[in-house]
C-alpha cells in the first residue's frame, strides 16, 4: 500500500538534521511518492531536494513553513507548491530571517545573563550556516548537560516567562497567506491543536485565515491525537478547508517518528492533494461529493 503524502517535513535548510538530499533518499525508501519540503522561513533546500527526488522518481512538492504572529501568539502557516523564488515570498521570508538573526543574538545574550555562556555561538554552530532557531539551541543546551533532552530545554528554557524566552515578531496572517498565494501556492495552517486555543480563537483564526485565501488545515500531523484528527477533520469538513497531512518530521533523532507512518485522513475529508490546480476554498458542490 502506498503511504499518503507527507506535506510536512524539515532539512538541515532550517532545523531538520538530514540534508535535503538525505531527507528524500529516506523518504524514498520510505515508500513515499510524494513529499513536501516545508523548512521554517526559507525555501533555501528546495533545488537539491527537487533534484534527489527527480533521480528517485518521488514528487517533490515544494514548500516552506511561515512564522506568523496572530494575537500575540505564534502560529505556523505551510505553504504548498510554492513557487520558491517568487521575489515577493522571497523578500518576505528574508525578513522572517534577518529577526531570527537578532533573535538568536539577543536568546544568547538573555542565556548569558542567567549564566549560561556561549549559547549563540553553539546554536550558531548547530545551524550549520543557515537559520538558527531555537531548536538549534536546544540541541547545544542538551549537548552541555544544561537539560535531559530537547523538550525539557523548551520547558525550562525557552518558552514564555523562561530565562532565554524571546517574543516572537513574524509575518502577519494576511502577510504569510499573501505570500504564498502571490508565489502560486496554497496556504495551510499547520498542526492546530499545538496552539491550544479555545473554540472561539480557533474559528477566529479559521475565519481570518480563510478571508486572507487560506484554504487547508493539518488534520494529520505527528503531534495530533487520535481525537484531535477527528476534531480537526470536522472542523475542515465544517469550515469548509481542504485537508492536509505531514509528519512535521526533523531528523532520525526523533525514532518514534517515522516518515512513511502517516494515518489515513478521516472520511469525509477533501485532501488538499486531489486537485493542486485549485485554491479555491471549497464550495457547496465540493462538499457534496467528499
Ligand atoms: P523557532 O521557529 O525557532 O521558534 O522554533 C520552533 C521549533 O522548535 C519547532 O518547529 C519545533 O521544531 C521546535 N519546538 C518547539 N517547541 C518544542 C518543544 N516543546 N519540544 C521540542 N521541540 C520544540
Ligand atoms: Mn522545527
Ligand atoms: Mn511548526
Ligand atoms: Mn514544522
Amino acid at each position: 500500500m502506498i503511504p499518503i503524502p507527507d506535506l510536512h517535513t524539515h532539512s538541515t535548510a532550517s532545523d531538520g538534521t538530514l540534508s535535503p538530499g538525505a531527507l528524500i533518499e529516506r523518504a524514498a525508501r520510505a515508500g513515499l511518492t510524494t513529499l513536501a519540503l516545508t523548512d521554517h522561513d526559507t525555501t533555501a533546500g528546495v533545488e537539491e531536494a527537487a533534484a534527489a527526488a527527480a533521480g528517485r522518481g518521488l514528487t517533490l512538492v515544494p514548500g516552506v513553513e511561515v512564522s506568523v504572529t496572530w494575537n500575540a501568539r505564534t502560529i505556523h502557516v505551510v505553504g504548498l507548491k510554492v513557487d520558491p523564488v517568487n521575489p515577493e515570498l522571497a523578500q518576505g521570508l528574508a525578513r522572517l530571517r534577518a529577526f531570527r538573526d537578532w533573535r538568536a543574538k539577543e536568546i544568547g545574550r538573555r542565556l548569558a545573563r542567567h549564566g549560561i555562556h556561549g549559547a549563540y555561538e553553539g546554536a550558531r554552530a548547530r545551524s550549520g550556516g543557515q537559520l538558527i532557531g531555537r531548536t538549534h539551541f536546544a540541541r547545544f543546551l542538551v549537548e552541555q548537560r544544561l537539560a535531559a533532552d530537547t523538550s525539557d530545554v523548551f520547558k525550562r528554557f525557552l518558552t514564555t516567562g523562561k530565562p532565554g524566552h524571546v517574543a516572537g515578531d513574524w509575518a502577519s496572517l494576511e502577510e504569510a497567506v499573501s505570500w504564498i498565494r502571490t508565489a502560486g501556492g496554497q496556504a495551510v495552517i499547520a498542526h492546530p491543536a499545538r496552539y491550544r486555543l479555545t473554540r472561539t480563537k480557533l474559528l477566529q483564526l479559521i475565519g481570518e485565515f480563510r478571508e486572507h485565501g487560506g484554504c487547508g488545515i493539518e488534520v494529520v500531523t505527528s503531534s495530533h491525537s487520535r481525537d484531535e484528527i477527528f476534531t480537526f477533520a470536522r472542523h475542515a469538513r465544517e469550515q469548509r478547508l481542504l485537508a492536509s497531512a505531514g509528519s512535521d518530521y526533523h531528523g532520525p533523532e526523533q525514532p518514534w517518528l517515522m516518515l512513511g507512518r502517516l494515518p489515513p485522513l478521516p472520511d469525509g475529508c477533501v485532501p488538499i492533494w486531489r486537485d493542486w490546480s485549485s485554491c479555491a476554498v471549497l464550495d457547496d458542490a465540493a462538499r457534496a461529493t467528499c
